[in-house]
This record gives structure tokens, C-alpha cells and sequence, in this order.
């Protein structure tokens, strides 16, 4: 079987996975695609070794030059006509991502804006890549700097959001002159097939993006991390394969960038409105069913609001419709595996012993499908492994507070730093916590940081490097100054 091929009863109803199809075809080793709801096979993905990998590598190598030398303008074409196929195809891609993946159609048709969009801000991004000239202090030389794109880049993506997470770095590697090996998690790998299929479309041209399916991620990747023609490693994923993956450039002395795990703290100040808060609470914690690197990890709550928040959080959060992601009116999917619905049990477990109370949930369901129903936990210590640790799953854990240096001191006592929300109505109080708190990204009475015109990205443990913005570009591009005789 070819790379990335795919056998899938989708085909026929999925124009996006019969599009996929076309390009790749054969017979080989597979492995199996399940629907978290239902847990039925939904298709049978190619199995790739590392010989295939390093195939892709030869392609993505000999690629390089021919597309480096293309005109930004010719990139950026490229990217806006995969953004305009991507909108058109919403219906498709978000059907597909709501089979793989598990979360509700709407959240899915959001997943496919939103990484349609890193295309369209890549594709300006594209045309302003600037440099700039400036005489040297002692008036001897021009000082010229440019940039070049740093090559063949490697792009290991996981299957939270299986589209947006690999638009956000193969938007900046093509806009920049780089050939891609983009390789999507095992449980996911659909969405970016039909992916692949739509940037052939647009004019990528063969072995410019390949994708790596395999179920053997440790083998399949080695020699690629082993090959010093592999210039750049873009990683989104826990913090746990980050570190192994650091490990493994420092051979070759790669570019990496990180985007790694996260513990946020949800801040709420009893200046704040507890209504608009527990909203707030409910879209940070709730979205993509809890499995966000974002997901509101830890809320703390000021003791003169804790009352009023939580009763409106549990409403909230009980009024939610639990089902198959396909079904009309449902906001709560399955987990991803059954190893994420026994994670959630073991952390409600721990924190109940160490004396946290169970508001709302916090019980597996059982039967078909990998669920665990929105939950609500109160009085929860700080010592408990959910207050530690990532919870990936719908699980609130609420703790109070007394006083603002009190808080920061808590929210900043951990090994992560990606993001962290606060809700107060007083605006000087806002830029102070804002300003302390020790994460990359702050949501300040908003409950979501992601854009792609916005720097994403972590601080300590949660990762080295930035998404979107300006700053996305430059991770695929080294800088070049010549020094010019006046
Ligand atoms: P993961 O287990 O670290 O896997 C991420 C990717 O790495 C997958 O494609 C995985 O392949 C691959 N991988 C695993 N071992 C590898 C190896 N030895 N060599 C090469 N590749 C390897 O993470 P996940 O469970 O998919 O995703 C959840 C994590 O991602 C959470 O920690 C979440 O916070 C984080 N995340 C961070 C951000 C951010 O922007 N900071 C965004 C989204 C998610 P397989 O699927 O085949 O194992």
C-alpha cells in the first residue's frame, strides 16, 4: 500500500476521503481507524514503515529547491485557493472529523474555520516577508538581512484537532519556502488525508506535502529524526514525547518548536460577574469535550463568589445533551479512547479520597462509546493529581481562594505555562494578575486565546516557540545577513 493510503466505506459518502483516495492507492500493512462513539472501525489507513518515511524524505528533499524558488506571490495563491477548498468543503471535512474524532458537528464545522484561516493569514503572511538594510556603526559596511526558508520540516501533529493543529504549521512551512513530512496522530489520520487531497487541488506540487500515516510512531519516525536532511522538527503533542523528541534533534542540531501540554488556571475574582464567569468557565473548560492543551484546568474562584459561580457552572454544565457527535443537538462527544474515559475516573477517584466533593457526574456511564458525562468537582486540593496534571476530559475542577498574591502563587506552581483565563471588572487588577501569571498566552474575561493573527505558544514546560502571528512564519525561516563593503 502507498503512502497514506486508504480503504474506507467513507469513500462513497465523503467526496473529501474519495479525494484522498485518487492520489494514493496499493496493498500493505494497515491499521484501523475507530469511531469513539460507536467504536466501529471507519476505515483501514496505511501502515508506514520507516523505508516509506524515508521515501516521503527523498520526495520532500528533491522538492525543496523548485519550491523555494517559487515567488511568495505563487505560495500565497496556493494557500488561498486551499483556504477557499476548505471552506467549500466544511461539510465534508467536518463529518470526517466528527467520525475520527468524536466532537459534536459544530464544534467540528468551528475546527474547519478555524484552521482554514491559518491558510488565508499565511497566504499574506506569504508576500510581507521583510528584511532590512542598515549601515554599520563604523560606517564600513551595509548590514543586509534576509531570510531563506530552513528546508524539509518535519510536522508531528495530535488528534485533538486533527486539522487545525496541522494548518498552523504547514500554513507557515509552504508560505515560507519549505517542503513538509506532516505525520497526524494514529487516531486521527482522515482528516488529514483529505487534507493532503485538498492542497493537491490547490496546486501543491507532488512531494512538497506528504503525510506519514503508521501506528508505530517510535520506529516509523526514527530515521527521519535520525537524518540530518530533516532541518526543522514542528511539534504539537504532550510534554512527555516533547522531551524524548528534543532528545532526539540534538543530534543534528535541529530547529524545533514545541507545542506541548498545559495546566491552565481559570481565575475568577469576586469583582466579576458569576454569571459571565461560569460562561466563560463552561466554553474554556467544555471545548473539544475537555481535551484542549487550552482546557481550563484548575478554576479558582474568590471566596466571596464561589457559591454563586459554582451553582451557575453546574447548571450549565448539567444542561448539556451527551451523544454521538453526529446527532442534532448534542455538545458532548466521547473521549477519544478508553484509556482517557479510565484517566478521568482515576482523577475524580484521587481528588473525592483527598476530600473534594462530586456536584455533578464524575461516573463513566459504561456501555458502547468511550463517554464520561460533564462533572463538577468542589473543594478540591491542591495536591490532587486533577489539579496537577492535564484532565483531558469534561471534568470542572473547582478550589477557592482568598487573596490575589494568594492565587498567583497557586496558578503559578506548576511544571506548564501555556495559558491561563481570569475574570475581574476591575481593569487594573486585569493587567497586574495579567502580567504575573507565569504562561504564554492570557485569556483576560475571555475564555479563548486562539487565533491565527495571535502568538500562540508556552512558557516552561509547555513549549519552546510561537503559532500564528508574525512570529509563525519565522520558525520555518533562518536569518541571513550579509555584510556588504560600502
Ligand atoms: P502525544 O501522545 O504526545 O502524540 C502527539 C503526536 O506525537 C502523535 O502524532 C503521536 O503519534 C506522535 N508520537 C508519539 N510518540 C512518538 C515518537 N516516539 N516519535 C515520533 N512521534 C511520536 O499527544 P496526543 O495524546 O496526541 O495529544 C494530546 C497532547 O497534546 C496533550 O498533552 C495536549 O496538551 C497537547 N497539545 C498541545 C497543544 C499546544 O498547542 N500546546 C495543542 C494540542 C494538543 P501516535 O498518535 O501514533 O501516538
Amino acid at each position: 500500500m502507498h503512502p497514506g493510503a486508504v480503504s474506507t466505506p467513507l469513500s462513497a459518502s465523503s467526496s473529501v476521503v474519495a479525494n484522498a483516495l485518487t492520489h494514493q492507492d496499493g496493498h500493505g500493512p494497515t491499521f484501523p481507524v475507530v469511531d469513539p462513539a460507536t467504536e466501529e472501525v471507519l476505515a483501514d489507513v496505511a501502515d508506514m514503515n520507516g523505508s516509506a518515511a524515508l521515501t516521503a524524505l527523498d520526495n520532500a528533499v528533491a522538492a525543496q529547491q523548485t519550491w523555494s524558488a517559487t515567488t511568495p506571490q505563487q505560495r500565497s495563491d496556493v494557500l488561498m485557493r486551499a483556504y477557499t477548498l476548505m471552506i467549500q468543503r466544511t461539510e465534508d471535512l467536518a463529518l470526517l472529523m466528527t467520525l475520527e474524532m468524536g466532537k459534536p458537528l459544530a464544534e467540528s464545522r468551528g475546527e474547519v474555520a478555524y484552521a482554514a484561516e491559518f491558510f488565508r493569514w499565511f497566504a499574506g503572511e506569504a508576500v510581507r516577508l521583510d528584511g532590512g538594510v542598515m549601515l554599520a556603526p563604523d560606517g564600513q559596511s551595509r548590514l543586509i538581512v534576509t531570510h531563506r526558508p530552513v528546508g524539509p520540516s518535519l510536522l508531528i501533529t495530535p488528534w485533538n484537532f486533527p486539522l487545525a493543529m496541522g494548518t498552523r504549521k504547514i500554513g507557515p512551512a509552504l508560505a515560507a519556502g519549505c517542503t513538509c513530512l506532516v505525520k497526524p496522530a494514529e487516531q486521527t489520520p482522515l482528516s488529514m488525508l483529505a487534507l493532503l487531497g485538498i492542497l493537491r487541488e490547490a496546486g501543491v506540487p507532488e512531494g512538497v506535502v506528504s503525510v506519514i500515516t503508521t501506528a508505530d510512531p517510535g520506529t516509523t519516525m526514527a530515521p527521519l529524526l535520525a537524518d540530518p536532511r530533516v532541518r526543522k522538527l514542528s511539534f504539537t503533542g504532550s510534554t512527555e514525547v516533547g522531551r524524548y523528541l528534543l532528545v532526539q534533534c540534538a543530534a543534528t542540531v535541529r530547529r524545533t518548536s514545541m507545542e506541548l501540554g498545559g495546566n491552565a488556571p481559570f481565575i475568577v475574582f469576586d469583582d466579576a460577574d458569576p454569571d459571565e464567569a461560569a460562561a466563560g468557565a463552561l466554553i474554556a473548560k467544555m471545548r473539544n469535550i475537555g481535551q484542549a492543551c487550552t482546557a481550563a484546568n484548575r478554576i479558582y474562584v474568590q471566596r466571596g463568589i464561589a457559591g454563586p459561580f459554582t451553582e451557575a457552572l453546574t447548571a450549565k454544565m448539567s444542561a448539556l445533551r451527551m451523544g454521538r457527535g453526529t446527532e442534532q443537538g448534542v455538545e458532548v462527544g466521547p473521549l477519544i479512547d478508553p484509556d482517557a474515559v479510565s484517566k478521568a475516573d482515576r482523577l475524580v477517584t484521587d481528588a473525592r479520597k483527598r476530600g473534594a466533593t462530586v456536584r455533578l457526574g464524575g461516573e463513566a456511564p459504561g456501555g458502547t462509546g468511550y463517554f464520561y458525562p460533564p462533572s463538577v468537582l468542589t473543594d478540591v486540593p491542591d495536591d490532587s493529581d486533577m489539579m496537577r496534571t492535564e484532565i483531558f476530559a469534561p471534568v470542572a475542577a473547582i478550589a477557592s481562594f482568598e487573596t490575589e498574591e494568594e492565587v498567583i502563587a497557586r496558578a503559578n506552581d506548576s511544571e506548564f505555562g501555556l495559558v491561563a483565563y481570569l475574570y475581574t471588572n476591575d481593569t487594573r487588577r486585569g493587567w497586574r494578575v495579567s502580567e504575573a501569571l507565569e504562561t504564554g498566552m492570557v485569556g483576560l474575561n475571555r475564555p479563548v486565546v486562539s487565533t491565527p493573527a495571535a502568538p500562540f505558544g508556552g512558557v516552561k514546560q509547555s513549549g519552546i516557540g510561537r503559532e500564528g502571528g508574525f512570529a509563525g512564519i519565522e520558525e520555518f525561516m533562518e536569518t541571513k545577513y550579509i555584510g556588504a563593503a560600502v
